[in-house]
């Protein structure tokens, strides 16, 4: 049926140049198919420790129920300063340097509001999680895109990113460990990211959000750790990864107190606070969860080997994931494109994933697969992909 008023006109060309997310759309057509295994959805199987849950109760008991500060409750902002210190020596002054936002995904959308003017460019290595280029494009920005390569196990260098610098050049996104790769930076090759950061002047967004899933001895490393990249970087991270808690909608961002000063007004007239029942949880997480968390992230790195294992084993080309919980295996000896390789998989094996260029172009020829599932579910998606592979070898 024809509509009526012609709203492709009157919509925002920024919101006509963006695409829904394609992540979720495995997901609808799994929900109606029986004996489905979805390696699908980037979000822990398990469910937010107890001690979490249970100070939310208490805050209701207890009749919390209010809005609290813009930035976020200072209890909060308090614990979030002491983790920065405590964790990597970054010092950060809660009053100043902290916001409390709901979720990354609103930390990423106020960073770009709050820097760019039309036209600005806004660096971003790919694949990568898909609200990027979304929220700069949203902002009125323009994101470049550049591809990092398997054969460097998705890291990227300053060689890399130097063609793509221009004059509107102002930010560069970092988000490591990586959603879909799995790919984590060593300290030589953030220090190279820095060098260039300061060379252009950029200011670094980066997205830490998977920093408490680093399976590596080195652990994660802060981006504003780095010799003087505090002032230039906004730092983010949050609850939903790392202690299961991707419904309660908290994150937060640290950074120059004037930038975090501009997000905050946006942050303030759009969304006024965080939830304060998400923050109380979220200030229980910081005080008393670290031992749910390391239990869960030992489960994840004991699924990551068997995983890496399994694709090793198949055949397809697959660099070991070091951080996040995905995977992210090269199935182009298949012969198969990623999506036609997502959908016959769903059809044939009843498995679902993420077509790789879901995360952009360079993601073609890839599939995602999260781990973030019972260990006996991965092992039986693993008999059904080979299943499923061999036939086409
Ligand atoms: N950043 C990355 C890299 C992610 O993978 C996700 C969620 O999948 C987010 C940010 C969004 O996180 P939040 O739940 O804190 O909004």
């Amino acid at each position: 049926m024809k509509e009526q008023l012609d709203w492709k006109r009157r919509l925002s060309p920024a919101v006509n140049s963006i695409q829904p997310s394609s992540i979720r759309r495995f997901f609808d057509i799994a929900s109606k198919m029986e004996d489905v295994i979805s390696l699908g959805v980037g979000e822990p199987d398990f469910v937010t420790p107890w001690n979490i849950r249970e100070s939310c109760v208490y805050g209701l008991e207890k009749g919390y129920t209010s809005y609290t500060a813009n930035r976020g409750l200072p209890e909060l902002r308090k614990e979030i300063v002491n983790k920065y210190k405590r964790q990597y020596d970054v010092t950060y002054d809660w009053e100043t340097d902290v916001l409390v936002t709901v979720g990354v995904s609103e930390a990423l959308d106020l960073a770009m509001r709050a820097l760019l003017a039309p036209g600005d460019e806004v660096l971003i290595p790919e694949p990568c999680y898909v609200s990027y280029q979304a929220t700069a494009r949203l902002a009125r920005g323009v994101p470049i895109t550049v591809p990092a390569k398997i054969e460097n196990e998705f890291r990227i260098t300053p060689d890399e990113l130097e063609p793509y610098v221009t004059d509107k050049t102002k930010i560069l996104v970092i988000g490591y460990p990586n959603n879909p790769t799995g790919a984590i930076m060593s300290r030589d090759d953030l220090l190279a990211i820095a060098k260039f950061a300061e060379k252009h002047d950029l200011i670094v967004i980066s997205d830490e959000i998977y920093s408490a899933l680093t399976y590596t001895e080195q652990g994660p490393i802060c981006f504003a750790s780095l010799p003087g990249m505090k002032e230039r970087t906004l730092v983010m991270d949050g609850f939903s990864k790392a202690y299961a808690m991707t419904g309660w909608r908290v994150g937060y961002v640290c950074g120059n107190p004037t930038l975090i000063a501009a997000m905050t007004k946006i942050h303030q007239y759009t969304m006024l606070c965080a939830s304060i029942m998400a923050q109380m949880a979220a200030t229980e997480a910081l005080r008393n969860a670290e031992d749910s968390m390391k239990a869960m992230v030992k489960e994840y790195n004991r699924r990551r080997k068997l995983i890496y294992n399994g694709f090793v084993k198949m055949g397809l080309p697959c660099f070991e994931p070091k951080g996040a919980f995905y995977i992210f295996p090269d199935i182009s000896p298949t012969g198969l494109t990623s999506e036609e390789f997502a959908e016959q998989l769903l059809e044939e094996e009843h498995v679902a994933l993420v077509p790789g260029n879901a995360f952009g172009a360079s993601g073609e020829g890839h599939i995602r697969c999260s781990y973030a599932t019972a260990i006996d579910k991965i092992s039986e998606a693993l008999v059904r992909i080979n299943r499923f592979v061999q036939k086409r070898m």
